[in-house]
């Protein structure tokens, strides 16, 4: 499949995630990251209100119903822990089973 190159385009079109190429939107209709397509931008303003994430002209942008619009990467930086990966919880590795010579000779 041919992408067509869309001249002009913001360079603003990076995962806000991980910074990487954005190729997909999530729920909320932010540019995304095919593997960050699932995660939601729960970001919160300064004065404590939960903020709109909306969709401009110019990008996504943030909404906060006391201050108004707020600058997306503004409210990025607002929310660190939105691009904080959670630690992946590593599966408990099986122990690896050491043979005795005795039973290495079984095998
Ligand atoms: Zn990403
Ligand atoms: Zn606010």
């Amino acid at each position: 499949m041919r992408i067509p190159k869309r001249y002009g385009q913001s360079k603003e079109n990076v995962c806000p995630f991980c910074g990487k190429n954005a190729v997909t939107e999530n729920k909320q209709g932010i540019p995304v990251c095919m593997k960050h397509k699932e995660k939601f931008i729960d970001a919160k303003c300064m004065c404590g209100n939960w903020l709109d994430v909306r969709k401009g002209k110019f990008g996504p942008y943030f909404f906060c119903i006391r201050c108004g619009n707020i600058n997306f990467r503004k409210g990025m930086e607002m929310n660190p822990q939105i691009i904080k990966d959670k630690p992946e919880e590593k599966p408990a590795k099986p122990k690896e089973t050491i043979l005795t010579p005795e039973e290495a000779e079984l095998l």
